[in-house]
């Protein structure tokens, strides 16, 4: 499967954590214009989309209206959903979007970075592309060093500057992992990404308390 187009903007979404808005159908008032954006897109195109608000008051009361979340926080245009059970939660922000974010013992590392945290995150990550010069490109760069830097692929999407806290992500890398090589094809390649997520301030205060 190649990638999604931004339903806003039109070129390709890459799935990084934090960087993409997953807006699903279900929670569609239907008739409503804002329902055209079903589908994947950039999180800086969905803030920049008269839409956005509308999508905020949908997945917001969407999740607020089962029984797996209660609001822990709402500030600076956050609402901040905790799970009732699990150590996640969940953020939406009022120009519609999204921050998601979970705490296992041991696992996450987190570092302070403009009064949030950025919290790492490192994934198997599956890329198929029609572009088999770019796949190439990775593959070669994963075998020879064991890693490719994520912002050459953002540069060849042509999606560099649809990154939000861009800065965040300049030292992200794929990186080779010899057990997925065996499902390497022709256009695909799978490998892990490690790359930085950001928590906003009061986001980061929720997560710090799950
Ligand atoms: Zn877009």
């Amino acid at each position: 499967m190649t990638l999604l187009a931004c339903t806003i903007c039109r070129l390709p979404v890459l799935e990084l954590d934090g960087q993409f808005e997953n807006l699903e159908p279900y929670y569609i008032t239907p008739g409503d214009p804002a329902a055209a954006l079903a589908g994947e897109c950039h999180s800086v195109c969905l803030e920049g989309s008269p839409h956005g608000p509308t999508w905020f008051r949908w997945r917001r009361d969407g999740y607020t209206s089962g029984r797996s979340y209660v609001i822990a926080a709402e500030r600076d245009g956050w609402t901040v959903l905790r799970h009732q059970r699990l150590r996640e939660l969940l953020a939406f922000h009022e120009l519609g979007t999204s921050v998601g974010a979970e705490r296992r013992a041991g696992q996450k590392k987190a570092a302070p970075w403009k009064e949030g945290v950025l919290l790492e995150v490192d994934e198997q990550f599956n890329l198929a592309l029609d572009d088999d010069d770019v796949i190439a490109e990775i593959k070669a760069g994963l075998r020879d060093a064991g890693r490719f830097p994520i912002g050459r692929l953002l540069d060849a999407l042509g999606i560099a500057d649809k990154m939000r806290w861009s800065e965040v992500l300049s030292p992200a890398v794929f990186v080779h992992d010899h057990a997925l090589e065996e499902d390497w094809m022709a256009g695909a390649v799978s490998m892990r990404a490690r790359y930085s997520k950001y928590l906003p301030p009061v986001v980061a205060e929720v997560w710090r308390a799950l």
